[in-house]
């Protein structure tokens, strides 16, 4: 199927694109990557007057750290991110999560800004903000605010962005030295979105934990962050019953769907199985190092 007719502009320029935002009052859908939107077009699933292409925008690609932080641009592509430098040494949870999204010509298109405004609630790189407690930065008609990972994601692929905004920046705190992590994903084939997937993150002297984050992917509308699992471990400490207690409380707290991939109920019991799994993987490598 073939998209419905639609205009196509290429700013050049952040101010540019938010002025033909503006000027199509909500009914322009800005490109990224394409590699979700370009779909919804062709099933016309979208039919917007617009397309306003952010790929000629130089100043939206990039990754660089500032202070204690990694900032990427919105139009910095996945497979930039999986390769980068940068991102192995100070996120390398989020380089791991990178892996699992898709296939390498998906990688090499698709955007993470693009990923994280179409907020598919099965998606990593939601996952991972919400885990690491990362930020946006948006830019819109009425100048620029920053967004918190709790406050992103309204519900099913909606953000509380609006129709006239861009998200130009998006901000995660450099891992502390040393830090364990793992993400672990079940999908049926390679490739697929996460039927569920955990991002775990857990700061730690020998079974000491002094900060632990975790968050699932697939187990609801938006990512869930797993507070009250994750203050367990930094009660109890990283033994195995505390793993195992901090596992089964992670699938108390999420409150999945049954769709046609999964029940709800075998969402929740791969929440525990996945949960309990990263924060072994993620001991287990650490203290390989
Ligand atoms: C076969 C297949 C498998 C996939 N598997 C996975 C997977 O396992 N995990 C996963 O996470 N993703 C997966 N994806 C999706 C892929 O990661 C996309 O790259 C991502 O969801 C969207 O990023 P994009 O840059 O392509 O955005 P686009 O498709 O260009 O845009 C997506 C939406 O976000 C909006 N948007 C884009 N950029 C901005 C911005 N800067 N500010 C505001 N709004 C913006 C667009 O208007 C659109 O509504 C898969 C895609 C395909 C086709």
């Amino acid at each position: 199927m073939k998209p419905a007719p639609f205009e196509y502009h290429a700013p050049a320029s952040v101010d540019e694109a938010l002025a033909l935002l503006t000027r199509y009052g909500g009914d322009a859908k800005l490109l990224a990557g394409g590699q979700s939107l370009v779909p919804l077009l062709n099933f016309r699933l979208a039919r917007p007057a617009a397309l306003v292409d952010l790929n000629r925008i130089p100043a939206l690609a990039g990754i660089r750290e500032v202070n204690g932080h990694v900032a990427f641009g919105a139009m910095t592509r996945q497979r930039t991110i999986e390769f980068s430098p940068v991102v192995a040494r100070r996120l390398p949870l989020l380089t791991e999560a990178t892996r699992w999204v898709g296939h390498l010509p998906i990688r090499s298109r698709g955007t993470i800004g693009g990923s994280l405004a179409h907020a598919d609630p099965s998606a990593e790189y939601p996952t991972v903000l919400t885990a690491l407690d990362g930020e946006v930065s948006v830019r819109g008609p009425r100048g620029e605010r920053v967004v918190r990972a709790g406050a992103l994601f309204e519900t099913y692929l909606t953000t509380t962005l609006a129709p006239d905004e861009i998200l130009v920046e998006v901000r995660l705190p450099a891992m502390p030295e040393g830090a364990a992590y793992a993400f672990e994903e079940f999908s049926r084939r390679h490739g697929d979105f996460a039927i569920v997937g955990v991002a775990a993150m857990v700061v730690g002297r020998g079974e000491r934990c002094t900060a632990a984050r975790l968050a699932t992917a697939g187990t609801g509308p938006v990512p869930v962050r797993l507070r009250a699992a994750e203050e367990i471990l930094e009660r109890d400490g990283l033994g195995e019953a505390a793993i195992a207690a901090a596992a089964r409380r992670a699938a108390e707290i999420v409150q999945p769907d049954s769709d046609i991939h999964a029940s709800a109920d075998y969402r929740r019991n791969l929440t525990r199985v996945l949960t309990e799994r990263a924060l072994k993987r993620a001991l287990a490598r650490a203290g390989a190092r």
